[in-house]
């Protein structure tokens, strides 16, 4: 295989979904096969729009989301149908997604069933293992979804999502509408699918402290862009991005206990209307005249390393020093 067939290469021009605009502007994002990659970023940043739109189900108006060097939009019948399955899409509210007059049998074997990825007959046998394997009982194949809790639900909907073999999953929010501790189950669940299954993931969340114990690589969305991405350790340990540091300042640490930390000043403006040039300028305590002007295009910061700041003028300079803990 090339390096080329080891990627799933997505490049998003603007996608826009129906009823709102949360315009992505040109956001592109290479994936290695077998990576995990956090997309971090507020509520209304696109990131959401960026996974709705590499899983094809909203259509682009600009950019190209490749597989294996392949346009998918592009392909035709069986391909384009063996393509839309190898990419699943979890979502935050797994009852929203299961229909509640269905059991849990058919709310998991219906699509290997309508694809014909079972044998008749074979379906329950398939439910079964699918149970077993992300942790629910078997024994509970005939119930609906009310009679699970939220953490065994959105195992029900990550069971539905592999039981057409995907070699793709896009977690949009997935473990944040439950509880601490619940979260911390499924996120074990989705390490171990990922090493059993040899997954390759993208995990969509708007908690860094989340997608730390996840992730190989984070990429920080700030309105519609990208603003910095690097292997999870470096942006824990050398972020460089003004955005990144003031949400890593947000992350509660016990070392810092008894101390004022700074987080992200003001509101999110719009993603409808953007502020021009740095879209952060408005709440950046760095920004510069330029900022307001001449919008800072993703650069090379390092090995694997890239970030869009007018302050950063690339691999070698040391990071500003910002928000300074006080006591
Ligand atoms: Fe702040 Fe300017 Fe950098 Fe934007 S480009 S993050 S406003 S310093
Ligand atoms: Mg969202």
């Amino acid at each position: 295989k090339t390096d080329l067939a080891e990627r799933i290469a997505m490049r998003v021009g603007l996608a826009q979904e129906p009823g709102t605009v949360h315009a992505l502007d040109d956001v592109s994002l290479s994936i290695r096969r077998g990576e995990v990659v956090g997309l971090v970023g507020e509520s209304g940043c696109g990131k959401s729009t960026f996974g709705r739109a590499v899983a094809g189900m909203l259509p682009l108006t600009g950019g190209v989301v490749r597989r294996n060097g392949q346009d998918i939009a592009k392909l035709k019948g069986a391909e384009a149908r063996a393509m839309r399955l190898a990419t699943q899409i979890i979502f935050q509210d797994p009852m929203s997604s299961l229909n509640p007059r269905k059991k849990v049998l058919e709310i998991i074997g219906e699509a290997p069933r309508l694809h014909g990825l079972v044998a008749r007959g074979g379906v329950r046998n398939l439910v079964e293992g699918l149970m077993d394997q992300v942790g629910l009982d078997p024994a509970m194949i005939n119930r609906y979804p009310h009679q699970f809790s939220g953490g065994q639900r959105q195992r029900i909907g990550i069971a539905r999502a592999l039981a057409v073999n995907p070699d793709f999953l896009i977690c949009d929010e997935s473990i944040a509408a439950l509880d601490v501790s619940i979260q911390a189950q499924v996120i074990n669940l989705l390490v171990r699918l990922r090493q059993d299954l040899s997954l390759t993931l993208l995990f969509i969340s708007h908690d860094l402290s989340v997608v730390r114990y996840i992730s190989d690589r984070v990429v920080i969305m700030y309105l519609g862009r990208v603003v910095e991405s690097a292997p999870t350790d470096r942006v824990f340990a050398a972020a460089r991005h003004p955005y990144t540091q003031a949400l890593l300042e947000e992350i509660p640490r016990i070392d810092r206990r008894g101390h004022r930390f700074s987080s992200v000043k003001g509101e999110i403006p719009s993603p409808m209307n953007p502020p021009g040039g740095c879209h952060f300028h408005p709440r950046c305590p760095l920004a510069m005249d330029r900022c307001r002007v001449e919008r800072p295009m993703l650069k090379q910061a390092g090995r694997d390393h890239a970030v869009a700041c007018h302050l950063d003028g690339g691999f070698g300079r040391p990071k500003p020093t910002l928000f300074p803990t006080q006591s």
